[in-house]
């Protein structure tokens, strides 16, 4: 890296702590170009993308259909609002309710949105149809929960960080412990209207939960006519090696959230999807956004949808997410406490004793490998799910170089 680049990166960096709130705290590196699995920074230097943008890259960058597909539309119509209907719309809930199995979906922008759309059914369907009095409904939630950044959803974080400063919080959730279906049929009351839950927890640290639980809860969930919301905004989408991670537990829940990978990496698009005796509680004026639905935003979901399913993305997740897991567990090193995952969503999780995740994930950096530390241990590497097991190979000697000193 010569002394003018590496100060165009510095430049940059710069720019972005003089105007913008020091919300974030990313790798020092300032990417201009992505394809596939790679990206290169402003001074020439190619990566591989071991994050794919928590997940809402799954089909790669710039996939050449979901581009083309962005392309087009950009060329006939962008945005009417939900004022007017748009042709692509009605195409796109057809299409993602066929997939999923559900009669219907409601399409929205980020997942936060998504989360709210959920939290709002799930709430309007206990006043509605479960007949719970008014204003008492209570959704079940999970320690260590990721669901957003909305006032509302922090509030319902167990991260102090997350709620520092920015209360009061909206009532009307509880807490238990990840995993333990005990404690939520114990803390099921009769108001309570849903339980939401990742099917595996991504922000947290990438945390399966024990075996057959999401299994458990649905049982609990059924016989308390509670309705299970599945968050799979992360691990949806052939993430974890299934189209959705709560297939792992052959199970089927009553609400799902999806986002992330639904916008193919080229635009925010969501949804909350579920059968019509939970989406029919809303009424016009109940709920909206002025970009849900738009058709640049549908016809990007379509095309990014069908890459999915075309190039059978789940099973090459589970397949290249086995095979890597077991070479990162090959690996010989004092640092690694425990490697841990579902599919392509893999989590390293390094040993208090050799301090936290942020510096390996720097000297990975300086290898070629992009990788972000979540919750302090850990490192996530979720690539994107077109990945090829050369550029995993690639991945794996970089990891072993930072991971085996
Ligand atoms: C990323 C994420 C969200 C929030 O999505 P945004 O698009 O950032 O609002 C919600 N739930 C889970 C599980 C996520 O991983």
């Amino acid at each position: 890296m010569t002394t003018a680049a590496a100060s165009k990166t510095k430049g940059y960096i710069a720019e972005v702590d003089q105007f913008s709130a020091h919300n974030y705290h990313p790798l020092p590196v300032v990417l201009e170009r992505g394809e596939g699995a790679w990206v290169w920074d402003v001074d020439g230097n190619r990566y591989l993308d071991m994050l794919s943008a928590y997940s809402a890259l799954n089909q790669g960058h710039r996939h050449p259909a979901i581009i083309e597909a962005a392309r087009k539309q950009l060329d006939t119509l962008t945005l009417t609002s939900r004022a007017f209907h748009n042709d692509q719309m009605g195409p796109f809930l057809r299409e993602l309710c066929q997939a999923t199995g559900f009669e219907r979906a409601l399409p929205m922008n980020t997942g936060a949105e998504a989360v709210e759309t959920a939290i709002k059914m799930v709430r309007k369907w206990g006043y509605k149809v479960k007949g719970v009095e008014a204003d008492k409904a209570e959704i079940i939630v999970c320690e260590n929960n990721f669901h957003g950044r909305t006032t509302t959803i922090v509030g319902f974080s167990s991260e102090p960080q997350y709620r520092d400063g920015f209360g009061p919080f909206t009532p009307g959730f509880k807490e238990i412990p990840y995993g333990d279906s005990a404690a939520l049929e114990k803390a099921i009351t009769k108001n309570t209207v849903g339980f939401l839950v990742e099917p595996l927890q991504g922000e947290g640290g990438v945390v399966v939960p024990p075996a057959g639980f999401l299994a458990r809860a649905r049982a609990i969930c059924t016989k308390h006519n509670v309705a299970l919301i599945a968050d799979e905004i992360q691990t949806g989408l052939g993430r974890t090696g299934k189209l959705f991670c709560y297939e792992w537990d052959s199970i089927r829940p009553d609400i799902l959230i999806v986002g992330k990978a639904l916008g193919g990496g080229v635009y925010p698009v969501s949804a909350a999807i579920a059968d019509s005796e939970y989406m029919d509680v809303f009424h016009p004026g109940d709920h909206g956004s002025t970009f849900g639905g738009n058709p640049l935003a549908a016809a990007i979901a379509r095309a990014s949808l069908r890459v999915i399913l075309d190039e059978d993305l789940p099973a090459r997740s589970a397949k290249l997410g086995a095979w890597f897991m077991d070479r990162l567990r090959a690996i010989k090193s004092k640092h690694v406490e425990e490697v841990r995952g579902r599919g392509l969503m893999i989590g390293v999780v390094i040993k208090e004793s050799s301090g936290v995740a942020r510096p390996f994930c720097e000297a990975l950096e300086h290898n070629g490998v992009l990788a972000k530390e979540t919750h302090h241990q850990v490192i996530r590497f979720a690539p994107p799910l077109t990945i090829t097991e050369e550029e995993l190979e690639f991945a794996l000697e970089r990891a072993t170089e930072v991971l085996g000193k």
